[in-house]
């Protein structure tokens, strides 16, 4: 597929110089074309040129359509279709009639879609398609879509690299995947141009992974938020005529976020051990998982970062005690009282044991919940082989939940045990949160033991219990 760089005289003379002549294209420059001078034209435009390649643009006013990026020239739509072999149309799709009359120019041309919609399913057909239909002689190719101007511009980083495109013509796709390597993009090839439906939806969706975690979060909070409410302020103003309502903005916001916290880590590794069951239940990893755990497996990430994201926030609230009016004049008024009535307390190396195991417990957990963090980050992870990965996401994952939950049960202690603990007869926060983790911790430990990691590990090799046809007992498949 050869690009044209030549300009015909006739095109010459209607084309507009935006730049001197001695600074236009070098010969062996690759001259691409852009219908449309608007934000997405001018930025792929500059891109382009800073890449190494001319470009020209069909504007529908190429005397008058504002600054364009130094070295490039804006034509007509004709003279501008017909000097380069690839054109990328940087028009909205409720724009594209006019070119069904420059058909004859975009013959055997490769046309390249990079629209959006407004709204899902506005259109019976996407509009790379409704392009294919417009120029039948073109080979249309969508790509480019799921970047925006600003990314074009500023160029390839970590978040923006892949560039998605489809299309019937194999050799049309190939030219615009070299072209979108050569910007620093990594072009991922998504098959014929039905696809293009699917490409065109992706900028449309709103945190699609998040929306689950994000709802259980908002859930969790909710709930815990209103259950210590009614627990610890109102129980206290109807049963003991005190107000502490002023609790409401540190205390029990420092209950709530750790509760969150820990139910959301252990949710984030719950699914991976009900697919264990799951497959040592079936005897086979063949079988596809239910749905509603494909989903939940596939929020994973999000429910853990959401998690570490609470672990923060109790941690911040944490650091901000001792300086608090109502904790200062706690301390202050018991020592003074003490010092009135001349009493002195014992030292309780239990106690002390406790509360130190429960800050290290504290401090390791969120640590090592740090750490999942930064590793679940794609630049970390690209760096770690898939076992360093997997060590870290896994082994150290369930250590994270295991010193969590104790740091919960040495929160806790022996407070259980004491009935003025259920005040109307409901458990306190902490107890409800350590219910997910306990059961995650006890079903892992399950599974680690030798008998059931030895099936299991075979499963996931490939062994099957029964062949689905016959029924016989198949032997290891490794
Ligand atoms: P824009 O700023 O509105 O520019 C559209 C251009 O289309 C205009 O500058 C105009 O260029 C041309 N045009 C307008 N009406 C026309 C008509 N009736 N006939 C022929 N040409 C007409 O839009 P944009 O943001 O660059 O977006 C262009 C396309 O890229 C859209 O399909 C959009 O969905 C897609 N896109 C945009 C972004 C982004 O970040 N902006 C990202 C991804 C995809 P002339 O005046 O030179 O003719």
């Amino acid at each position: 597929m050869s690009v044209d760089s030549s300009v015909s005289n006739e095109v010459q003379s209607e084309s507009v110089l935006l730049c001197p002549q001695g600074t236009t294209a070098a010969p062996e420059q690759k001259l691409l074309c852009i219908f449309g001078t608007g934000d997405l034209g001018r930025s792929l435009g500059q891109r382009l040129l800073q890449c190494g390649y001319g470009v020209v643009y069909g504007s529908r006013r190429p005397n008058s359509c504002g600054p364009l990026p130094w070295g490039t020239k804006a034509m007509n739509h004709e003279a501008a279709a017909m000097s380069a072999a690839l054109v990328f149309v940087c028009v909205h799709r409720e724009n594209y009639d006019f070119l069904e009359a420059l058909a004859p120019q975009l013959n055997g041309k490769v046309l390249v879609d990079v629209s959006n919609n407004l709204k899902k399913n506005l259109y019976p057909e996407s509009n790379a398609e409704y392009l294919q239909r417009l120029i039948p002689g073109a080979d249309v190719v969508k790509a480019f879509n799921t970047l925006s101007a600003w990314s074009l511009q500023n160029g390839p980083s970590d978040a923006n690299r892949q560039v998605y495109l489809c299309g019937n013509s194999v050799q049309a796709k190939q030219a615009v995947e070299e072209m979108a390597t050569k910007l620093g993009f990594a072009a991922l090839d998504r098959g014929s141009l039905s696809a293009a439906g699917e490409l065109e939806d992706f900028p449309l969706q709103l945190f699609p992974e998040w929306r689950l975690p994000l709802r259980v979060a908002v859930g969790l909070t909710a709930f815990f938020f209103f259950y210590l409410l009614m627990r610890d302020v109102v129980y206290t103003y109807v049963e003991k005529r005190k107000d502490i309502s002023f609790r409401i903005m540190v205390s029990l916001a420092n209950k709530v976020f750790p509760i969150v916290s820990l139910i959301m880590l252990a949710l984030c590794y719950l699914p991976g051990v009900i697919a264990a069951y799951l497959q040592l239940y079936r005897g086979t990893k063949y079988r596809r998982f239910p749905d509603w755990l494909d989903r939940w497996m596939l929020c994973r990430k999000q429910l853990g970062l959401i998690a570490l994201g609470f672990a923060f926030l109790h941690v911040f609230y944490t650091l901000i005690i001792p300086i608090r009016y109502y904790v200062r004049f706690r301390i202050t008024e018991s020592t003074i009282s003490k010092i009135r009535e001349n009493r002195t307390s014992v030292f309780d190396t239990t106690t002390a044991w406790r509360a130190d195991s429960f800050y290290s417990m504290g401090i390791l957990g969120f640590g090592l919940f740090v750490l999942l963090g930064i590793s679940s980050l794609p630049s970390v992870s690209n760096a770690l082989s898939w076992r360093e990965f997997s060590f870290i996401q896994s082994k150290l994952g369930y250590l994270t939940v295991f010193f969590c939950t104790l740091h919960t049960y040495l929160y806790g202690w022996d407070k259980f045990l004491y009935l003025s603990s259920y005040k109307w007869f409901t458990p306190p926060g902490y107890l409800l949160s350590l219910v997910v983790p306990s059961v995650l911790i006890v079903l892992k430990l399950l599974l680690l033991l030798p008998c059931v990691d030895r099936s299991l590990t075979r499963i996931r090799q490939g062994w099957e219990r029964t062949d689905p046809e016959d029924g016989s007992v198949k032997a290891l498949l490794t």
